[in-house]
Protein backbone atom coordinates (compact mmCIF):
# COMPACT_ATOMS: atom_id res chain seq x y z
CA UNK A 1 0.00 0.00 0.00
CA UNK A 2 2.65 2.39 0.97
CA UNK A 3 4.60 2.00 -2.11
CA UNK A 4 1.22 2.50 -4.03
CA UNK A 5 1.12 5.73 -2.28
CA UNK A 6 4.57 6.51 -2.96
CA UNK A 7 3.51 6.03 -6.86
CA UNK A 8 0.93 8.37 -6.98
CA UNK A 9 3.49 10.99 -5.55
CA UNK A 10 5.83 10.46 -8.18
CA UNK A 11 3.66 9.99 -10.94
CA UNK A 12 1.99 13.13 -9.25
CA UNK A 13 5.86 15.07 -9.83
CA UNK A 14 6.19 18.42 -8.55
CA UNK A 15 2.31 18.64 -8.25
CA UNK A 16 0.51 18.29 -4.29
CA UNK A 17 -1.92 15.34 -4.02
CA UNK A 18 -4.27 15.82 -0.99
CA UNK A 19 -4.68 13.39 1.80
CA UNK A 20 -8.38 12.92 0.66
CA UNK A 21 -7.68 11.91 -2.98
CA UNK A 22 -5.07 9.50 -1.59
CA UNK A 23 -7.36 8.25 0.64
CA UNK A 24 -10.01 7.40 -1.69
CA UNK A 25 -7.69 6.31 -4.21
CA UNK A 26 -7.23 3.23 -1.28
CA UNK A 27 -10.11 3.36 0.25
CA UNK A 28 -8.75 4.47 3.71
CA UNK A 29 -8.53 7.50 6.12
CA UNK A 30 -6.81 10.46 5.73
CA UNK A 31 -5.14 9.44 9.16
CA UNK A 32 -4.17 6.29 7.84
CA UNK A 33 -2.73 8.19 4.72
CA UNK A 34 -0.82 10.19 6.85
CA UNK A 35 0.62 6.59 8.82
CA UNK A 36 1.93 5.51 5.64
CA UNK A 37 3.75 8.52 4.66
CA UNK A 38 5.46 8.84 8.22
CA UNK A 39 6.30 5.33 6.96
CA UNK A 40 7.62 6.30 3.73
CA UNK A 41 10.01 9.63 5.33
CA UNK A 42 11.47 6.72 7.75
CA UNK A 43 12.28 5.05 5.13
CA UNK A 44 14.69 8.13 4.03
CA UNK A 45 11.74 9.52 1.13
CA UNK A 46 12.07 13.43 1.39
CA UNK A 47 7.71 14.12 1.69
CA UNK A 48 6.48 17.66 1.85
CA UNK A 49 3.16 18.07 3.61
CA UNK A 50 1.28 21.44 3.33
CA UNK A 51 -1.71 21.95 5.49
CA UNK A 52 -3.66 23.26 2.47
CA UNK A 53 -2.06 21.13 -0.67
CA UNK A 54 -1.61 17.74 0.51
CA UNK A 55 1.78 16.04 -0.27
CA UNK A 56 4.48 15.62 -2.79
CA UNK A 57 7.55 13.71 -3.08
CA UNK A 58 10.50 16.51 -3.36
CA UNK A 59 13.05 15.54 -6.13
CA UNK A 60 16.43 13.00 -5.43
CA UNK A 61 14.52 10.90 -3.25
CA UNK A 62 15.58 7.53 -5.15
CA UNK A 63 16.52 5.30 -2.55
CA UNK A 64 17.47 1.33 -2.95
CA UNK A 65 14.83 -0.95 -2.44
CA UNK A 66 12.79 -3.48 -3.80
CA UNK A 67 9.98 -0.89 -4.79
CA UNK A 68 12.42 1.51 -7.01
CA UNK A 69 14.49 -1.70 -8.26
CA UNK A 70 11.16 -3.22 -9.86
CA UNK A 71 8.82 -0.10 -10.77
CA UNK A 72 8.52 -0.27 -14.60
CA UNK A 73 11.49 -2.15 -14.86
CA UNK A 74 9.99 -4.32 -17.92
CA UNK A 75 11.53 -7.55 -17.27
CA UNK A 76 10.35 -10.95 -18.11
CA UNK A 77 12.23 -12.60 -15.13
CA UNK A 78 15.41 -10.89 -14.05
CA UNK A 79 14.39 -8.80 -11.21
CA UNK A 80 10.49 -10.05 -11.16
CA UNK A 81 11.06 -10.48 -6.95
CA UNK A 82 13.36 -8.58 -5.37
CA UNK A 83 15.09 -8.50 -1.95
CA UNK A 84 17.08 -5.85 0.06
CA UNK A 85 19.59 -6.23 2.48
CA UNK A 86 21.20 -3.47 3.84
CA UNK A 87 24.10 -6.21 5.27
CA UNK A 88 23.97 -9.66 4.68
CA UNK A 89 26.92 -12.33 4.65
CA UNK A 90 27.05 -13.00 0.74
CA UNK A 91 23.75 -12.66 -1.61
CA UNK A 92 24.79 -15.37 -3.63
CA UNK A 93 24.82 -17.56 -0.08
CA UNK A 94 21.42 -15.89 0.16
CA UNK A 95 20.49 -16.49 -3.29
CA UNK A 96 21.04 -20.44 -3.17
CA UNK A 97 19.00 -20.82 -0.06
CA UNK A 98 16.08 -18.56 -1.35
CA UNK A 99 16.56 -21.18 -4.68
CA UNK A 100 16.20 -24.25 -2.28
CA UNK A 101 13.33 -22.66 -0.75
CA UNK A 102 11.68 -22.82 -4.44
CA UNK A 103 11.76 -18.81 -4.92
CA UNK A 104 10.25 -17.25 -8.32
CA UNK A 105 13.10 -17.66 -11.66
CA UNK A 106 14.44 -14.36 -11.56
CA UNK A 107 14.57 -13.12 -8.00
CA UNK A 108 16.95 -10.85 -7.31
CA UNK A 109 19.43 -9.98 -3.78
CA UNK A 110 20.53 -7.08 -3.05
CA UNK A 111 22.29 -5.83 -0.34
CA UNK A 112 24.22 -2.14 0.88
CA UNK A 113 27.32 -4.49 1.48
CA UNK A 114 28.46 -7.85 2.12
CA UNK A 115 30.35 -9.36 4.88
CA UNK A 116 31.70 -12.46 3.51
CA UNK A 117 31.23 -11.54 -0.52
CA UNK A 118 32.30 -14.56 -2.25
CA UNK A 119 34.94 -14.32 -5.69
CA UNK A 120 35.74 -17.72 -7.64
CA UNK A 121 37.83 -20.40 -6.16
CA UNK A 122 37.19 -19.53 -2.53
CA UNK A 123 38.49 -15.74 -3.29
CA UNK A 124 36.79 -13.04 -1.35
CA UNK A 125 35.13 -10.07 -2.92
CA UNK A 126 35.59 -6.79 -0.83
CA UNK A 127 31.85 -4.93 -0.21
CA UNK A 128 32.61 -1.70 1.66
CA UNK A 129 28.71 -0.24 2.71
CA UNK A 130 27.46 1.54 0.34
CA UNK A 131 29.66 2.22 -2.27
CA UNK A 132 29.17 -0.61 -4.39
CA UNK A 133 27.16 -2.93 -5.97
CA UNK A 134 26.18 -6.19 -4.96
CA UNK A 135 23.25 -8.37 -6.95
CA UNK A 136 22.69 -11.90 -7.58
CA UNK A 137 19.92 -13.76 -9.79
CA UNK A 138 18.31 -16.61 -9.22
CA UNK A 139 17.49 -18.50 -13.00
CA UNK A 140 16.08 -21.74 -13.92
CA UNK A 141 17.26 -22.52 -17.26
CA UNK A 142 15.41 -25.93 -18.64
CA UNK A 143 18.79 -27.83 -19.74
CA UNK A 144 21.45 -29.56 -18.85
CA UNK A 145 24.46 -28.72 -17.25
CA UNK A 146 26.83 -29.51 -19.99
CA UNK A 147 25.27 -26.40 -21.86
CA UNK A 148 25.21 -23.78 -19.02
CA UNK A 149 29.00 -22.62 -19.43
CA UNK A 150 27.79 -19.47 -21.92
CA UNK A 151 25.87 -18.16 -18.88
CA UNK A 152 29.31 -17.16 -17.77
CA UNK A 153 30.15 -15.46 -21.03
CA UNK A 154 26.77 -14.35 -21.29
CA UNK A 155 26.97 -12.49 -17.70
CA UNK A 156 29.99 -10.46 -18.61
CA UNK A 157 29.11 -9.36 -21.77
CA UNK A 158 25.49 -8.22 -20.04
CA UNK A 159 27.78 -6.07 -17.34
CA UNK A 160 29.70 -4.66 -20.00
CA UNK A 161 26.61 -3.95 -21.51
CA UNK A 162 24.85 -2.49 -18.80
CA UNK A 163 27.60 -0.21 -17.50
CA UNK A 164 27.89 0.99 -20.81
CA UNK A 165 24.07 1.71 -20.96
CA UNK A 166 24.06 3.46 -17.67
CA UNK A 167 28.13 5.31 -17.79
CA UNK A 168 28.79 5.47 -21.01
CA UNK A 169 32.11 3.72 -20.01
CA UNK A 170 33.46 0.79 -22.33
CA UNK A 171 34.93 -2.04 -20.36
CA UNK A 172 36.47 -5.01 -21.59
CA UNK A 173 36.03 -8.51 -19.98
CA UNK A 174 39.13 -10.32 -18.93
CA UNK A 175 38.79 -14.09 -19.32
CA UNK A 176 36.27 -15.73 -18.03
CA UNK A 177 33.99 -12.81 -16.37
CA UNK A 178 36.02 -9.82 -15.01
CA UNK A 179 35.12 -6.49 -16.14
CA UNK A 180 37.86 -4.32 -16.50
CA UNK A 181 38.43 -0.48 -16.99
CA UNK A 182 41.99 0.55 -18.20
CA UNK A 183 43.54 -2.81 -16.76
CA UNK A 184 41.74 -2.51 -13.32
CA UNK A 185 38.81 -4.62 -12.13
CA UNK A 186 35.48 -2.43 -12.07
CA UNK A 187 32.90 -5.74 -11.45
CA UNK A 188 33.45 -9.32 -10.43
CA UNK A 189 30.74 -12.51 -11.63
CA UNK A 190 30.40 -15.36 -9.48
CA UNK A 191 28.17 -17.89 -10.69
CA UNK A 192 26.86 -20.84 -9.00
CA UNK A 193 24.75 -23.69 -10.11
CA UNK A 194 22.77 -26.89 -8.49
CA UNK A 195 21.61 -29.43 -10.78
CA UNK A 196 20.98 -33.18 -11.07
CA UNK A 197 22.96 -35.23 -13.70
CA UNK A 198 20.66 -34.42 -16.53
CA UNK A 199 19.12 -31.02 -15.37
CA UNK A 200 19.62 -27.56 -13.55
CA UNK A 201 18.27 -27.52 -10.56
CA UNK A 202 19.14 -23.32 -10.58
CA UNK A 203 21.68 -20.97 -11.36
CA UNK A 204 22.91 -17.87 -9.22
CA UNK A 205 24.62 -15.03 -11.19
CA UNK A 206 26.14 -12.68 -8.73
CA UNK A 207 27.85 -9.74 -9.69
CA UNK A 208 29.25 -7.29 -7.60
CA UNK A 209 30.14 -3.36 -9.45
CA UNK A 210 32.80 -1.24 -7.80
CA UNK A 211 30.82 1.76 -7.97
CA UNK A 212 31.58 4.57 -5.41
CA UNK A 213 35.07 3.63 -4.03
CA UNK A 214 38.59 5.90 -4.18
CA UNK A 215 41.66 4.21 -4.38
CA UNK A 216 42.53 4.63 -0.70
CA UNK A 217 38.58 2.54 -0.04
CA UNK A 218 40.40 -0.45 -1.54
CA UNK A 219 42.65 -2.93 0.45
CA UNK A 220 46.53 -2.72 -0.43
CA UNK A 221 46.46 -5.78 -1.68
CA UNK A 222 43.80 -5.03 -4.79
CA UNK A 223 44.41 -1.38 -5.01
CA UNK A 224 46.45 -1.20 -8.16
CA UNK A 225 43.70 -3.50 -9.99
CA UNK A 226 40.96 -2.06 -8.80
CA UNK A 227 38.90 0.63 -9.63
CA UNK A 228 35.40 2.28 -9.36
CA UNK A 229 32.98 3.16 -11.60
CA UNK A 230 32.88 6.87 -10.21
CA UNK A 231 36.84 7.10 -10.33
CA UNK A 232 36.99 5.85 -13.70
CA UNK A 233 34.71 8.60 -14.68
CA UNK A 234 37.07 11.07 -13.76
CA UNK A 235 38.45 13.64 -16.17
CA UNK A 236 39.32 12.82 -19.43
CA UNK A 237 36.89 9.58 -19.71
CA UNK A 238 35.05 9.56 -22.83
CA UNK A 239 31.67 9.58 -21.58
CA UNK A 240 29.83 9.51 -24.35
CA UNK A 241 31.36 8.62 -27.61
CA UNK A 242 30.62 7.26 -30.52
CA UNK A 243 27.48 5.11 -30.74
CA UNK A 244 27.93 1.62 -29.85
CA UNK A 245 24.71 0.06 -30.96
CA UNK A 246 24.14 -1.69 -27.46
CA UNK A 247 20.41 0.80 -26.50
CA UNK A 248 20.01 3.37 -24.86
CA UNK A 249 22.74 6.47 -24.91
CA UNK A 250 23.29 7.78 -21.32
CA UNK A 251 21.39 10.54 -20.32
CA UNK A 252 22.22 14.51 -20.62
CA UNK A 253 22.47 14.45 -16.60
CA UNK A 254 24.77 11.55 -16.34
CA UNK A 255 26.82 12.97 -13.50
CA UNK A 256 24.36 13.91 -12.21
CA UNK A 257 22.55 10.84 -12.01
CA UNK A 258 25.72 9.06 -11.12
CA UNK A 259 26.95 11.09 -8.23
CA UNK A 260 23.34 11.82 -6.84
CA UNK A 261 21.34 10.58 -3.71
CA UNK A 262 23.62 9.71 -0.83
CA UNK A 263 26.44 7.81 -1.57
CA UNK A 264 25.67 8.10 -5.35
CA UNK A 265 22.69 6.01 -4.77
CA UNK A 266 20.72 7.23 -7.89
CA UNK A 267 23.74 6.00 -10.00
CA UNK A 268 23.62 2.77 -8.15
CA UNK A 269 19.79 1.64 -8.75
CA UNK A 270 20.17 2.82 -12.13
CA UNK A 271 23.00 0.42 -12.55
CA UNK A 272 20.95 -2.67 -11.06
CA UNK A 273 17.93 -1.78 -13.19
CA UNK A 274 20.23 -2.00 -16.21
CA UNK A 275 21.61 -4.92 -15.29
CA UNK A 276 18.49 -6.48 -14.50
CA UNK A 277 17.22 -5.83 -18.09
CA UNK A 278 20.78 -6.92 -19.69
CA UNK A 279 20.65 -9.76 -18.18
CA UNK A 280 17.03 -10.37 -19.00
CA UNK A 281 17.75 -9.90 -22.58
CA UNK A 282 20.45 -12.20 -22.66
CA UNK A 283 18.79 -15.21 -20.84
CA UNK A 284 16.02 -14.71 -23.47
CA UNK A 285 19.03 -14.60 -25.89
CA UNK A 286 20.18 -18.14 -24.46
CA UNK A 287 16.53 -19.91 -24.45
CA UNK A 288 16.32 -18.93 -27.87
CA UNK A 289 19.34 -20.77 -28.84
CA UNK A 290 21.85 -17.23 -29.82
CA UNK A 291 24.37 -18.58 -28.08
CA UNK A 292 26.77 -17.84 -31.30
CA UNK A 293 26.00 -13.57 -31.36
CA UNK A 294 26.73 -13.93 -27.09
CA UNK A 295 30.05 -15.21 -28.15
CA UNK A 296 30.93 -12.50 -30.34
CA UNK A 297 30.32 -10.13 -28.36
CA UNK A 298 32.53 -11.56 -25.93
CA UNK A 299 35.12 -11.64 -28.03
CA UNK A 300 34.49 -8.18 -29.03
CA UNK A 301 35.14 -6.66 -25.67
CA UNK A 302 37.82 -9.23 -24.71
CA UNK A 303 40.93 -8.15 -23.07
CA UNK A 304 42.50 -11.33 -23.08
CA UNK A 305 42.30 -12.59 -26.94
CA UNK A 306 45.28 -11.89 -28.64
CA UNK A 307 47.49 -11.46 -25.46
CA UNK A 308 50.25 -13.44 -23.53
CA UNK A 309 48.95 -15.16 -20.81
CA UNK A 310 50.51 -17.71 -17.90
CA UNK A 311 48.37 -20.40 -16.23
CA UNK A 312 49.25 -22.91 -13.73
CA UNK A 313 47.79 -26.26 -14.51
CA UNK A 314 48.51 -29.56 -12.62
CA UNK A 315 51.74 -27.60 -10.93
CA UNK A 316 53.19 -27.24 -14.62
CA UNK A 317 54.11 -23.13 -15.42
CA UNK A 318 52.80 -22.53 -18.52
CA UNK A 319 52.62 -19.61 -21.20
CA UNK A 320 51.24 -18.85 -24.35
CA UNK A 321 49.00 -16.72 -26.81
CA UNK A 322 44.76 -16.72 -25.95
CA UNK A 323 43.49 -17.70 -29.11
CA UNK A 324 39.41 -18.19 -29.03
CA UNK A 325 36.94 -18.80 -26.38
CA UNK A 326 34.41 -21.31 -27.42
CA UNK A 327 31.01 -22.24 -26.58
CA UNK A 328 31.85 -24.06 -23.10
CA UNK A 329 33.43 -21.06 -22.28
CA UNK A 330 37.03 -22.42 -22.60
CA UNK A 331 39.76 -20.46 -23.17
CA UNK A 332 42.22 -21.75 -26.26
CA UNK A 333 45.74 -20.89 -25.53
CA UNK A 334 48.28 -21.37 -28.19
CA UNK A 335 51.41 -22.39 -25.72
CA UNK A 336 54.77 -21.90 -26.21
CA UNK A 337 55.68 -25.49 -26.45
CA UNK A 338 53.83 -25.32 -29.77
CA UNK A 339 50.54 -27.08 -28.39
CA UNK A 340 46.99 -25.57 -27.96
CA UNK A 341 45.46 -25.82 -24.51
CA UNK A 342 42.12 -25.86 -23.48
CA UNK A 343 41.13 -23.58 -20.43
CA UNK A 344 38.35 -24.42 -18.21
CA UNK A 345 36.79 -21.57 -16.22
CA UNK A 346 36.54 -22.75 -12.48
CA UNK A 347 40.18 -24.98 -12.51
CA UNK A 348 42.50 -22.52 -12.96
CA UNK A 349 43.10 -19.07 -12.33
CA UNK A 350 44.74 -17.20 -15.23
CA UNK A 351 47.45 -14.60 -14.69
CA UNK A 352 48.49 -11.58 -17.13
CA UNK A 353 46.14 -9.33 -17.61
CA UNK A 354 47.54 -6.79 -15.15
CA UNK A 355 51.28 -6.90 -16.65
CA UNK A 356 52.68 -10.44 -15.03
CA UNK A 357 52.65 -8.25 -11.77
CA UNK A 358 51.54 -10.82 -9.25
P1 LIG B 1 41.88 -12.60 -10.07
O1 LIG B 1 41.38 -11.35 -10.68
O2 LIG B 1 42.69 -12.36 -8.83
O3 LIG B 1 42.49 -13.53 -11.06
P2 LIG B 1 39.45 -14.12 -10.17
O4 LIG B 1 39.01 -13.44 -11.37
O5 LIG B 1 39.78 -15.54 -10.31
O6 LIG B 1 40.62 -13.33 -9.48
P3 LIG B 1 37.11 -13.20 -8.78
O7 LIG B 1 36.18 -14.09 -8.12
O8 LIG B 1 36.62 -12.55 -10.02
O9 LIG B 1 38.43 -14.03 -8.99
O10 LIG B 1 37.52 -12.04 -7.78
C1 LIG B 1 38.14 -12.25 -6.55
C2 LIG B 1 39.46 -11.52 -6.55
O11 LIG B 1 39.29 -10.17 -6.99
C3 LIG B 1 40.08 -11.40 -5.18
O12 LIG B 1 40.97 -12.46 -4.94
C4 LIG B 1 40.81 -10.05 -5.20
O13 LIG B 1 42.09 -10.19 -5.77
C5 LIG B 1 40.00 -9.25 -6.18
N1 LIG B 1 38.98 -8.41 -5.52
C6 LIG B 1 38.29 -8.61 -4.37
N2 LIG B 1 37.40 -7.64 -4.16
C7 LIG B 1 37.53 -6.78 -5.20
C8 LIG B 1 36.88 -5.58 -5.55
N3 LIG B 1 35.91 -5.03 -4.83
N4 LIG B 1 37.29 -4.98 -6.71
C9 LIG B 1 38.24 -5.49 -7.48
N5 LIG B 1 38.89 -6.62 -7.20
C10 LIG B 1 38.53 -7.27 -6.07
Amino acid sequence: MRYGILKLLKEAGSDYITGVDIGTRFGISRSAVWKHIIELRNEGYDIESSPNKGYRLLPGGELLNPFEIMDGLGTKIAGTEVVYFDEIASTNTHAAKLAADGCAEGTAVVAGTQTHGRGRLGRSWESPKGKGIYLSIILRPPMAPAETPVFTLAAAVAAVRAIYDVTGLRTGIKWPNDIIYEGKKISGILLEMNSEAEMVNWLILGIGVNYSQTESDFPEEIRDRAVSILSASGEGTPWKDAPHGQGSAPGEDLHHVLRGGHDGRAGRLALIRALLRRIDDIYQDILNGKNAGILDEWRKHSVTLGREVRFTLKNTEYTGTAADIIENGSLLVDCSDGVRRELHSGEISIRGIFGYSD
